[in-house]
């Protein structure tokens, strides 16, 4: 493992908050210091927003590191890692930032630690620009489960922007086993829904959403789906599942203010047809989404459409820190990214060395 401090120029390739996120996630499993530099430089407000101070304070608590920087706007942190520890933890963004994107990056590490962790996390759950809750579980979550990762979550309130208010759990138990991701080719479509979430609109929205999707997709009614819930915030998301053999692929869009209903399904059901004209194997945000996870342990092989520049980012920081893990290859309109596993390990769990004490 590279104990050598490693630096991190956030300016660079989108220059968004992801380069921060990764480089959280691989420093606490690879144990490696790093100072990230120039964060968020590429967005309208740099520096460490909530949902990205609330990163790197989960990440400091759940691996005991020395952290320096860590404040609201700051665009310089250095981080040293310690022990990753299994716990029962709280984090709280305090806005409607993304809860998703906090739990990706402190996920990989709690599949390292010495036991099960139960976190809860609040803020936003759908907010756009970030995998809403249900992306995370039915998508992300859901092929790690299909390969040996084991996870529950449960959602407890939705939180739509810009109030948040929403809280998910989830029980995480260290990684035993888990299996190559190998998806070259699209599998066989078995099922598809398409649901919207409401919170305090009226019901004719989510109506001439779901309308449009029959009108452009020609999906049935059984196929259609509109859940109310109560949440702090207004709002209101459109979700189009394709369950494949393999995995599901999750299409979406939320509300605007201003924003016709037909417009904002009309944004989801495009996306789903762009990815249904390509013979891409694993949409654009799943591709990127698995590469942390699986550069750490198991690794594997994806086709996917063209390499999104939140991928070409992410595996740029990957290899900074685990160089040529990470190779992408032209097939025809696509491009097949091959991923080297770490094949990193839980710490020994409680239980383990209990017994171990035991037999000694
Ligand atoms: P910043 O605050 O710097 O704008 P950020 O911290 O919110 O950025 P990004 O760097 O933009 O985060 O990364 C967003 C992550 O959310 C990426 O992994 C991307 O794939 C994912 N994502 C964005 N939109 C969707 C979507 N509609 N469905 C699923 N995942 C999404």
């Amino acid at each position: 493992m590279n104990k050598n401090k490693i630096i991190i120029d956030g300016s660079q390739g989108e220059g968004g908050g992801q380069i921060l996120r990764s480089s959280l996630s691989l420093s606490m499993c690879l144990g490696t210091p790093i100072e990230v530099t120039n964060i968020r430089a590429g967005r309208k407000k740099p520096g460490l927003l909530r949902q990205h101070l609330t990163c790197v304070r989960a990440a400091q608590e759940i691996c005991n590191a020395q952290v320096q920087g860590d404040e609201l706007r700051s665009q310089r942190i250095e981080f040293i890692p310690g022990k990753i520890t299994a716990g029962n933890y709280r984090f709280s963004i305090g806005t409607a930032g993304s809860t998703t994107l906090v739990f990706q990056t402190i996920f990989p590490a709690l599949l390292m630690a010495d036991g099960a962790s139960t976190v809860t996390l609040q803020g936003g759950t759908h907010n756009g620009s970030a995998p809403s809750y249900d992306f995370l579980t039915h998508c992300f979550l859901d092929v790690l489960r299909r390969l040996g990762v084991d996870v529950e979550t449960a959602l407890t309130y939705v939180g739509f922007y810009p109030n948040g208010g929403g809280e998910w759990t989830c029980q995480v138990s260290p990684l035993t086993e888990m299996e190559q991701f190998n998806l070259t080719q699209r599998a066989s479509l078995i099922s598809k829904m398409a649901q919207t979430l409401n919170s305090g609109v009226p019901n004719h929205v989510s109506e001439r959403e779901l309308k449009q999707v029959t009108k452009k997709l020609l999906w049935t009614q059984d196929e259609l789906k509109s859940i109310n819930v109560k949440s702090v915030s207004a709002g209101n998301i459109v979700s189009l599942r394709l369950n494949y053999e393999s995995h599901s692929e999750l299409f979406e869009e939320v509300g605007q203010l201003g924003v016709k209903a037909e417009r904002v399904s009309g944004k989801a059901i495009n996306r789903l047809k762009q990815f249904e004209n390509t013979s891409a194997a694993v949409g654009e945000h799943l591709a990127d989404q698995l590469m942390i996870p699986l550069t750490l342990f198991a690794g594997g092989k994806y086709k996917t459409h063209e390499l999104s520049l939140h991928s070409k980012t992410n595996i740029e920081v990957i290899n900074r820190f685990l160089p040529n893990s990470i190779r992408t290859e032209q097939d025809n309109d696509e491009v097949v990214i091959a991923i080297k596993g770490q094949q990193l390990q839980a710490t020994q769990t409680k239980s383990q060395s209990e017994k171990t004490e035991l037999l000694v």
